[in-house]
C-alpha cells in the first residue's frame, strides 16, 4: 500500500488517476506500475474539449518512465476513449504522455537533454534505450518544435553531421544558430539528407538565409548550392562558413 502511494507521488499522478498496483522485479531490475482511473467520469474529447462519458478503453500500452534508482520503470494504463458526435471515437489526452508516445513526458525531457550533449549511441547507452528509441524521441522533439515555429526559416543555420553508429552511421542536424535549437534531423550525411530540410521551405523563404555554418563536405555544399539562392554581391551576401 505504501509503495502504491509512493509511486503515485513519484509519477505526479493527479485525480482521477491513481496507482493500482506496483510490481518489483529484482532479477529483471525493473518496476512496473499500473495506473487506473475512477469510474463514472466524464472525459474531454481531445479535438473539441466537449465532456462526455467513457466509450471504451484503448489497448493497454506501456510507457518507459524515469528510472526508480537503478530499476527501469514502466507505466501501464488503459487509455479511455470517447465517442464524440463530431470527431468519432478518440483516445482522451493523458497527463503523462502524448498520444502514441512510448515514453512518459518526463522521460522524454531527460532523454532530449542527454541527446543534446552526447551522440545518439552514447545517449542510448546512458538512458538504456535502443538506437531506434533515441531516434524516435529526437524526431518527436523536432516535430513538436517545428509545429511551434510554423516553419519560419532562420537567418543563420548550422549544418552538422553526427556519428550515431549501429546501422545508421551518420545523421544530419540543422541548427537554428540564433536560437540554439535543432530544427531538423536527416538520415545519413548525403546531399538528400540536407535537401530534406530545404524542401520544407518555398524558395522565397530560403532567400532569407544569410549565413550557413557547415563543414567542408561536398554533398552538403551541393545541397546548399541547389537550394539557397546566392545573394547579390553589393548587399550583405549569403555566407557559407566552413
Ligand atoms: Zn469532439
Amino acid at each position: 500500500m505504501e509503495d502504491i502511494e509512493l509511486y503515485g507521488y513519484l509519477l505526479g499522478l493527479e485525480s482521477p488517476w491513481t496507482v493500482e498496483r506496483v510490481k518489483l522485479d529484482i532479477i529483471g531490475q525493473r518496476v512496473d506500475i499500473w495506473a487506473t482511473h475512477a469510474e463514472g467520469l466524464r472525459w474531454a474529447c481531445p479535438e473539441c474539449g466537449a465532456m462526455m462519458p467513457l466509450y471504451d478503453h484503448a489497448p493497454e500500452p506501456t510507457w518507459r518512465h524515469l528510472d526508480s534508482c537503478q530499476f527501469k520503470t514502466f507505466l501501464h494504463a488503459r487509455p479511455p476513449r470517447v465517442n464524440c458526435k463530431d470527431h468519432g471515437v478518440l483516445q482522451v489526452r493523458l497527463p503523462w504522455a502524448d498520444e502514441k508516445a512510448r515514453f512518459t513526458a518526463l522521460f522524454e525531457r531527460l532523454a532530449i537533454d542527454v541527446l543534446g550533449i552526447c551522440d545518439v549511441k552514447g545517449a542510448s547507452a546512458i538512458l538504456r534505450i535502443s538506437w531506434d528509441e533515441a531516434w524516435h524521441i529526437m524526431e518527436r522533439a523536432v516535430s513538436r518544435g517545428l509545429k511551434r515555429k510554423k516553419k519560419r526559416i532562420p537567418k543563420t543555420i548550422g549544418v552538422d553531421e553526427k556519428s550515431v553508429g549501429q546501422g545508421h552511421d551518420y545523421i544530419t542536424l540543422v541548427n537554428n544558430v540564433d536560437r540554439a535549437t535543432v530544427d531538423y534531423i536527416g538520415d545519413d550525411r548525403k546531399q538528400e539528407s540536407l535537401d530534406g530540410y530545404f524542401a520544407r521551405f518555398p524558395e522565397k523563404k530560403r532567400e532569407k538565409i544569410k549565413a550557413i555554418a557547415v563543414d567542408i563536405w561536398d554533398p552538403y555544399l551541393a545541397s546548399i548550392r541547389n537550394h539557397v539562392p546566392p545573394r547579390p554581391r553589393r548587399r550583405s551576401s549569403s555566407t557559407v562558413i566552413t
